[in-house]
């Protein structure tokens, strides 16, 4: 264990789960005392007041955070989010998440998050940009290409990306694309980045059907959260054969047992922004999404969505974490033990693939040089099967969970690189 306590000002369920699951991890791979805790703990966090100009002409202050957890390994990367419950706890254990998901897929980065607290939902689209900006020139000083490089998350999208880049941009004098990624293509976002997230799941899905001898024509999916990565994982696994049976939103779940005509259900989102007028199913509860009879659940909105009292009741075969931390750690704890037949693709693998584009995103920016819609996909599935490969090796050498698997390998890597690097005097 551990020897340092958590700290208070990260205080959160969230956090909490996070440092759980790095002592378990920690002991799984008996991690010298000498590297544990600068290994666990954020390397730094910033705390910042983002006013803005409504458009009655008042003045309201939000509060935002960005934390890097880990710069040992590259620049911290990492989303940001724009939602009413985030906690700097919160973002803490995001941006950990995010350390052992760049080390697992080989990437030359660290793990970083920012988030503002705020639902977007209440903001016109104005104040949405001045939100955007304030929040960058807040940040200014801790990010930088070589330093930290966020990009979006719950709540936030390409077209914010653009405000921040242009943000950013104007405070150095000319374009810095490389600064953020999962911007709009017009300022250098990347082919395919939109739909990496969703694409990559769709991919990671597929293979473990195959794998479960399943044919993906025959799989029922059910999917929570129908934002970018929810959307887009339903549209690839819908192009590949399998049947959406049921999607959600804030606004509730809608069911449609002959399939849901996911391409009408894109077009509310993008006319209405949510799913509310949505008729292509009967409405159902998220509670009775997640429990649905179905061959593949997606979890794709927020964290800590199975619960301890949840997990008896999945009735899935297939979970694939599209969310960050989308099972607490008890729920998963039940799962192992009691549902040998579940399998679990784990977070940090399961979404890689949004983290994956934005470093190619990266490298076309500090390159200048841009690549094809293909070519990006191409090598995004081939990145993510290597990461996929390395973890069953994993799991099968020691016997671990899939989830104890991926963490092990991406916190071994970042312990690595701290140890290698040796400690500042
Ligand atoms: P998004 O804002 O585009 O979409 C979020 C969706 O979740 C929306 O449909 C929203 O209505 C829904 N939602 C919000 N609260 C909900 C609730 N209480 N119940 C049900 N649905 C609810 O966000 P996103 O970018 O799709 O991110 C979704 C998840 O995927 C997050 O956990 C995020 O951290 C993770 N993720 C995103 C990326 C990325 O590239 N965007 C990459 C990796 C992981």
């Amino acid at each position: 264990m551990s020897k340092l306590p958590s700290t208070p000002i990260y205080s959160s369920e969230v956090y909490l789960m996070a440092c759980k699951q790095f002592d378990r991890a920690a002991d799984a791979i008996n991690l010298p005392e000498s590297i544990r805790d600068r290994t666990k703990h954020p390397h730094r966090a910033v705390v910042v007041s983002v006013p803005i100009r409504r458009d009655d002409g008042s003045v309201s202050v939000f509060e935002g955070y960005r934390v890097q957890h880990n710069l040992s390994t590259g620049p911290a990367k990492g989303g940001i989010r724009f939602h009413p419950d985030v906690t700097l706890g919160e973002v803490a254990a995001l941006a950990m998440w995010m350390s052992w998901k760049t080390a697992l897929v080989g990437l030359p980065y660290g793990g970083a998050k920012g988030g503002v607290i705020v639902d977007p939902s209440k903001l016109s689209s104005t104040e949405l940009e001045h939100l955007s900006r304030r929040y960058m020139q807040e940040i200014i000083p801790f990010i930088g290409p070589q330093v930290d490089v966020p990009a979006p998350d719950l709540g936030t999208n390409e077209q914010m990306m653009g405000w921040m880049v242009d943000t950013y941009s104007t405070h150095v004098g000319h374009l810095v694309p490389a600064v953020i990624t999962g911007k709009p293509l017009a300022v250098g976002g990347s082919q395919g980045r939109r739909e990496a997230t969703g694409a990559g799941v769709a991919h990671l899905v597929s293979r473990y059907l195959a794998d479960m001898g399943v044919p993906i024509s025959s799989a029922t999916v059910a999917i929570q959260g129908f934002g970018n990565v929810g959307g887009e994982a339903a549209l690839a696994l819908s192009r590949r054969g399998a049947r959406i049976i049921a999607i959600s939103d804030y606004t509730g779940g809608y069911h449609n047992p002959a399939g849901i005509d996911v391409a009408k259900a894109l077009a509310c989102v993008a006319s209405t922004r949510s799913l509310a007028a949505f008729d292509g199913g009967e409405a159902i509860t998220q509670d009775e999404l997640l429990t649905l009879d179905c061959t593949v659940l997606i979890p794709a909105a927020l964290e800590r969505v199975i619960t301890p009292e949840l997990a008896p009741r999945l009735r899935c075969r297939l979970l694939a974490e599209a969310a960050n931390g989308p099972t607490t750690y008890d729920a998963d704890r039940w799962l192992e033990t009691n549902r040998p037949d579940l399998e679990i693709i784990p977070d940090v693998l399961c979404n890689a693939g949004g983290v994956i584009v934005s470093y190619f995103e990266w490298l076309q920016n500090l390159e200048n040089y841009y690549w094809t819609r293909d070519e990006v996909l191409e090598k995004l599935f081939r990145q993510l099967d290597q990461a996929r490969e390395a973890v069953e090796r994993q799991l099968r050498r020691y016997k671990f969970s899939r989830r104890l698997a991926a963490q092990t390998l991406g916190i071994q890597r970042v312990a690595d690189a701290k140890t290698a690097r040796g400690l500042f005097p």
